[in-house]
């Protein structure tokens, strides 16, 4: 899936050397350090993630390793420059910011994140596609969770760095991130490999409640019997970050234990409240809905009892169900 060997690794390598060092000795390292302390964060954590700095102005990076065009033209490929089309003068991507390496599975910095310091736009800034780094596939703080513990049993999938990061901060070290994108069946896929366990837990707003229900669509393929995915929803306007902040640790975890549900739960309800199954007319529309999904689980077991709720729910039987379920050949 990623290159054995690219010139770019070492490259990003020495990029991110760069952003770590100037949050320790730049001189204006300062106001990034206050943000960090400001988020709760600590010198042990920042170490383990490897966060940085990208100092403010134009060229910092490029003055640093760009020493022949060969390098520019090498740290354009790796995102880490951008060169302007029309007049080809060349600067650096990431400025003023603070600096999230991210890491593939055995370590290797492969891109970044950079946050301003305070409200200026976009927000967050990524990497943008390169040889080495394909958005759709990695999941931030995977590595640095694997590093943490190489049993885990369950992995939390977040929507953001400081939530993985603020998580680990308070002792769960089991979080990782999409990079800006939706949760993807290869993303599950690689997940489940790990761990027989997933739980969702994204921000509690209408985006996060919308990741949550692609999230379930993704995971549906992985879904073999021995395996489950859970969710948990945040209270509205909490993310993971600022609630495990708020609460503290222990009352995280047991609302995790108290409120995570079982993704079939979940499935039931939100498509209870799409089509309410309290009208004929509501029961024949959540079967449309629901048997199709049902029928991408691999779990022989989970399956079948999904469709007997579903059989429960609408009154439809087996045999209409899986009628239903069945691809249409004839649309008229
Ligand atoms: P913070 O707590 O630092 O303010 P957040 O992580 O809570 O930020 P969200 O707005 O909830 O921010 O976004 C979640 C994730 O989505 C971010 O961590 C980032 O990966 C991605 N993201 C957010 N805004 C942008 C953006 N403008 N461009 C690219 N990615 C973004
Ligand atoms: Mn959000
Ligand atoms: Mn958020
Ligand atoms: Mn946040």
């Amino acid at each position: 899936r990623q290159p054995v060997d690219s010139p770019l690794y070492p490259l990003l390598a020495a990029a991110s050397d760069y952003y770590r060092q100037a949050l320790k000795s730049h001189p204006a390292r300062k106001a990034a350090v206050e943000y960090l302390k400001g988020r709760g964060l600590s010198g042990v954590i920042a170490r383990d993630f490897g966060l940085g700095f990208a100092p403010p102005g134009w060229d910092n990076l490029l003055k640093h390793l760009g020493g022949d065009a060969l390098q520019q033209k090498a740290m354009i490929d790796a995102g880490l420059l951008i060169e302007n089309a029309d007049n080809g003068k060349r600067y650096d991507r990431f400025r003023d910011r603070v600096m999230f390496p991210i890491r593939d599975s055995r370590g290797r910095v492969i891109a970044f994140g950079g946050r301003v310091l305070g409200d200026d736009k976009p927000k967050y800034l990524n990497s943008p596609e390169t040889p080495v780094f394909h958005k759709g596939q990695e999941l931030y703080g995977l590595f640095e969770a694997r590093q943490s513990n190489r049993n885990l049993d369950e992995i939390m999938v977040v929507e953001g760095y400081m939530d993985v990061i603020a998580l680990a901060q308070q002792g769960l070290r089991n979080a990782v991130a999409t990079l800006g994108t939706a949760t993807s069946e290869e993303h599950l896929k690689r997940l489940f490999r790990l761990v027989p366990s997933v739980l969702f837990c994204f921000d509690g707003d209408s985006a996060g409640r919308k990741a949550a229900w692609r999230a379930l669509e993704a995971t549906l393929p992985s879904l073999q019997d021995g395996r489950r995915a859970r969710f948990l929803f945040l209270p509205e306007g909490e993310d993971p970050d600022s609630l495990v902040r708020a609460e503290g640790t222990d009352a995280f975890r047991a609302r995790i234990n108290q409120q995570a549900q079982p993704l079939a739960d979940y499935f039931f309800q939100q498509l209870s409240e799409e089509a309410d199954p309290r009208s004929l007319e509501g029961k024949a529309h959540l079967a449309t809905l629901a048997a199709p999904l049902i029928e991408k689980i691999p779990g022989t077991n989970l399956r079948t009892l999904m469709r007997q709720r579903l059989a429960e729910l609408t009154g439809l039987t087996g045999e209409a169900l899986q009628t239903m379920a069945a691809p249409v050949t004839d649309a008229n």
